[in-house]
């Protein structure tokens, strides 16, 4: 059987260039597309197929697909702060959105048959029960949430008039590095919680803040579902099992059913860390959304996929061991 191969948009970010490990210990072989805005070339393998480029640019993708022979595509390329698609929502629209529609426009003139999209929780919005599934209604409340589920309707609405199929995975919050040290999150002025409370554990930035205290919550802040980017790579090669081997279209939780506080986050990165860290109550921060918690059962489930590495000190530790590192 031949290798197959397959373009990664997004290949070199936080995400990507973990999944990208994965595949290649899978035996894919791997095209990376990355316009670099955010990705970092050194996560990758240095003898991988790397192309600098927008994955909004059709031509381009076309060309690269039909030229390389890939029938699969996944797609990490977007932004991914909350708070950033508040106040700058056309990027969002753009980045996530539009490109997605150029992306798509680029699989069809090249008969891509297998799609696997980055979704988010942040469809959901402010869920009103707890666990989401995923037939809890959507409704985002950022521009983040609904750039991204305008995604997945474009996902079904192609995969209804074409042979492509594809399984878009909602993700919760991504956290830690790879076990082996071979890639974590470098994302410059990064935002996202576990990141930036190892940034201070490891001295990187004075102090942070807890946006928000008096959330309706057991300890006051606010509570996530977060699972370990390794994990959430072997979900995405599973997808991709299941798509080639003939599965049907699917939307899929990503996240381990279980839910930790803002406050609970930063304890364990004090006890890892052996350090106290500096840490100012603030206010709460627009678009947050007060607890999320996935129900990842169909996950397990369709793609008989389990997690690894699912102990938020195995999170947070390889989180800080790649801070360490990249000190
Ligand atoms: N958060 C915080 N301080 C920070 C970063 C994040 O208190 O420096 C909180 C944020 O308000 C939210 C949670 O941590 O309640 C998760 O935020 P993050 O940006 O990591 O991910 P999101 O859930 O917004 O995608």
């Amino acid at each position: 059987m031949t290798t197959r191969k397959i373009l990664v948009t997004g290949g070199a970010g936080y995400i990507g260039s973990h999944v990208v490990l994965d595949l290649l210990e899978h035996g894919w072989s791997v095209v990376v597309l990355d316009n670099l805005r955010t990705g970092l070339r050194k996560l990758l393998p240095r003898n991988i197929r790397f192309v600098h480029g927008d994955a909004g640019d059709t031509e381009l993708v076309a060309g690269l697909l039909q030229s390389e022979r890939c029938r699969s595509v996944m797609h990490f390329a977007g932004s991914t702060v909350v708070p950033e698609s508040v106040t700058d929502p056309l990027s969002y629209y753009r980045n996530n959105t539009a490109v997605s529609r150029n992306l798509l426009a680029a699989c069809q003139l090249a008969g891509v048959d297998s799609f696997i999209f980055s979704s988010t929780a942040a469809v959901y919005g402010n869920p009103e029960t707890l666990p989401v599934t995923e037939t809890t209604p959507t409704l985002p409340i950022t521009p983040y949430g609904r750039s991204k589920l305008m995604t997945e309707g474009m996902l079904h609405d192609v995969a209804a008039a074409s042979h492509m199929r594809f399984v878009a995975l909602r993700y919760f919050n991504v956290a830690g590095a790879d076990l082996q040290g071979r890639s974590g999150q470098s994302t410059p002025n990064a935002t996202h919680l576990i990141k930036v409370a190892c940034e201070a554990a490891v001295g990187k930035r004075p102090s942070m803040a807890i946006y928000g205290t008096d959330y309706d919550t057991p300890d006051g802040t606010c509570i996530r579902d977060f699972i370990h980017v390794s994990d959430l790579a072997s979900a995405h090669v599973a997808a991709l099992d299941h798509l080639v081997h003939g599965g049907d279209n699917q939307v899929l939780n990503c996240g381990y059913g279980w839910g930790i506080s803002v406050r609970q986050v930063i304890e364990t990165t004090e006890r890892l860390s052996g350090r106290r860290l500096d840490v100012v109550n603030g206010p709460r921060r627009e678009g947050d959304i007060v607890s999320m918690v996935a129900d990842g059962s169909r996950l397990r489930r369709v793609l008989n996929w389990s997690p690894r590495h699912a102990q938020i000190d195995t999170i947070i530790g390889s989180a800080l061991e790649w801070e360490r590192r990249t000190a």
